[in-house]
Formats: C-alpha cells, sequence, structure tokens
C-alpha cells in the first residue's frame, strides 16, 4: 500500500509502497477513507513529543472495514468505523476503574510503536516501520486492535467520522466530561483551532451563559463566534484578564479550557479562573516543559487543576453520542472541514496547519 512515512524529524514525510501483515488476533484491517491532520501529528512529526522513527503518522481517521483476524466479532468487512486512537482493553486497572483513555494496554502498545502485542504490522518484518497510537492512517490500509473500530451510521461523511475521530471527541468530552459544565456557568477556551472550536460548540450546548474565546491572532474572532462563543479577546492584548473579570461579575470564569499546548496558556488559564474553578488542560506541551503556577495561593483557591485526553470519558460512547448530536442538527461539524487533499498532497497540510490556517485539512481516498 501508498503511506506516508516519517524517517527523520529534519525531512518531509516521503510517500512509500510499505507492505502491511495480515490482522492477527482480535485485530481488524481497514481501508482509509478520510484522515484529518491534527497538532498532534505535526508534534510528533517536528519532534516535539520523541517517538520513535520510523513511523507512519495519522491517528484522525474512518473508513471502511476490509478484512477480520481470527475472533473479530464486533465488526465484518463492509461496515464502516471511525478509529479510536486509544483503543481500550476492558480488563486493566484504569479500565476497570473508569478511565479506559489511561489503559495501561494501549499506553504500553503506543510506546512500543506496535499494537496490543508491542509487534507491528507496517514494513517488512526485518525493518518494521512504527505505528502512531494504534492508528497510522496516513496510508490506505490500517490495521487496528478490533477495540479501536467504532461503527457509524450510513448518513455520517467518512471526514465528519474522522474529525469526531479526534478532534471534536477532545474538545467535547473536555467540556462535558472533565469541567462538567452547567447551564448558567461561565467558560472559557484558550486556543481557537481544530479543538477549541468544539469546546465553544460544547459549551454552548451545555447551556454555559458566557463563553469566552482567547486567542493571540484576533482573525480567528469569526470562527470563534460562529461556533458558540459569546465574546472574544485577544488573549496578546495586556487588558484581556481584566475585560474577562468584567464578563464575569469581577471573579473569572467558572471553567478555563486550555486547547493551545503552550505553557503559559495554561498559566494564564489558571489565572483567569474563579476561585473553586475548574481549569482543563488539554493542549499537549512541548516535552520539557513545565506548567507553573503561584503556590502560595493554590490552598486557598480552591481551585481544580485536571488534565483531559481524547474527552477524558468513554471515547466509544463518547463518538457514538456525537455523532447523533451531529445528526440532529446539534453540533455544527462540516464547517470545521477544509481543503480535501489526496495523500500525496500531506507536507502541504503540516505547512498549513503550521501557518495557523483555520479549518481542518482531510486527506481523502478514492
Ligand atoms: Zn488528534
Ligand atoms: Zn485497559
Amino acid at each position: 500500500m501508498q503511506a506516508a512515512v516519517l524517517r527523520s524529524f529534519d525531512l518531509p514525510l516521503q510517500i512509500e509502497d510499505v507492505t502491511l501483515a495480515a490482522p492477527r488476533d482480535r485485530e481488524v484491517m481497514v481501508r482509509i477513507k478520510a484522515t484529518g491532520v491534527c497538532a498532534s501529528d505535526l508534534s510528533t512529526i517536528r519532534g516535539k513529543t520523541g517517538s520513535d522513527l520510523p513511523l507512519i503518522p495519522g491517528h484522525e481517521a474512518a473508513g471502511v472495514v476490509e478484512r477480520c483476524g481470527p475472533g473479530v466479532s464486533k465488526v465484518k468487512p463492509g461496515d464502516r468505523v471511525v478509529l479510536s486512537w486509544a483503543p481500550n482493553c476492558g480488563q486493566c486497572f484504569y479500565c476497570q476503574h473508569s478511565h479506559p483513555t489511561l489503559c495501561d494496554t494501549y499506553v504500553g502498545a503506543a510506546v512500543s510503536g506496535g499494537l496490543w502485542d508491542k509487534t507491528s504490522r507496517l514494513g517488512p518484518t526485518q525493518s518494521p516501520l512504527n505505528h502512531y497510537s494504534c492508528v497510522s492512517s496516513f496510508a490506505e490500509f490500517a490495521v487496528v486492535p478490533e477495540a479501536g473500530c467504532i461503527l457509524i451510521p450510513d448518513d455520517v461523511p467518512f471526514a465528519v467520522a474522522a474529525l469526531v475521530g479526534c478532534a471534536v471527541t477532545t474538545g467535547f468530552g473536555a467540556v462535558v466530561n472533565d469541567a462538567s459544565v452547567r447551564p448558567g456557568d461561565s467558560v472559557a477556551v484558550l486556543g481557537v483551532g481544530g479543538v477549541g472550536i468544539n469546546a465553544l460548540q460544547a459549551a454552548a450546548l451545555s447551556g454555559a451563559e458566557t463563553v469566552i474565546a482567547l486567542d493571540t491572532n484576533p482573525a480567528k474572532a469569526e470562527t470563534a463566534l460562529l461556533n458558540g462563543a459569546t465574546h472574544f479577546l485577544n488573549a496578546a492584548d495586556p487588558a484581556t484578564p481584566d475585560a474577562l473579570r468584567a464578563l464575569t461579575h469581577g471573579r473569572g470564569v467558572d471553567h478555563a479550557i486550555e486547547c493551545t499546548g503552550r505553557p503559559t496558556a495554561m498559566s494564564a488559564a489558571y489565572a483567569l479562573t474563579r476561585p473553586a474553578g475548574t481549569v482543563v488542560i488539554v493542549g499537549i506541551a512541548p516535552k520539557g516543559t513545565d506548567l507553573t503556577i503561584p503556590a502560595i495561593g493554590f490552598p486557598g483557591s480552591k481551585k481544580r487543576l485536571i488534565g483531559s485526553i481524547y474527552g477524558g470519558g468513554i471515547p466509544e460512547s463518547d463518538i457514538t453520542r456525537i455523532l447523533s448530536l451531529y445528526r440532529a442538527g446539534r453540533l455544527n461539524l462540516d464547517t470545521q472541514i477544509g481543503a480535501r487533499i489526496p495523500l500525496s498532497r500531506v507536507n502541504d497540510a503540516l505547512t498549513w496547519l503550521e501557518q495557523g490556517v483555520l479549518a481542518r485539512t482531510m486527506i481523502e481516498f478514492p
């Protein structure tokens, strides 16, 4: 099959002919139809997360089941599926304690660059390529754990399903599961990007009265307001903290959702949250950086500072719920998709992402 391979952090992705082994026990081969280019792909490709090479990136994807390995009962060839980038085992400590996104089996696989058994199906046996988050969708096909396949209704376009596979679920879940926003609350979303847009929509859908979008790029105001923000503030403006407090009875917001991955924005999210409020950190910071907050005030602030990965809930049920809301017209996902390109132009999509182009680039396969 054709795949985009990362062999060096200093080189563009290379389109190569790659061998793909048959699915093993409880694994599924999926023909990829659409895969989004996400900021996490970009961080990995630029070497900010310290991944082992060579690998095939791509983790926000949907497609059609091509072939099933032994013991697969959840899906059959021809089924339309979205892929989870954190397929969980259901058996380990974290799966049994309501934190499936922390699944030991999945995390072990992701760190190893393999699937659940920590071996690769990509490339010849003597020189395998690493999988990326048990997906590796910058390729015509992927072999994934059965648990990573989530059925999608026939009327949901593959590109929309792919988007729900990462950005939508991450932003939606941060608001609904981790912040538990309630009607009448105030919410700040830092970073109007692929995830932040979905945090804004989820805050509006949850009945938040005040939804404040913050970004250092004022050109993002229009998009923020179209996606549920009631206000937009320029995060680079020194007057912004006072402006935010003026919108929240002088207290700060009930919930801040940090979606930029910049440690300075994480500190700002903490500072902009009212006492006893909730700070949710979603953005992935570069390896080796620290988050700093004033220690002296922390006990008395009673703030909750929590990390959120993949929406913090049960990805499979969240994805199913989000697709239902989309079909009911309650979430606007179509306008989040921008350019649709073939795999051969994947490096263009990475450049656009670095330049801050807002809409998601979708790689589509005929
Ligand atoms: Zn992603
Ligand atoms: Zn598990």
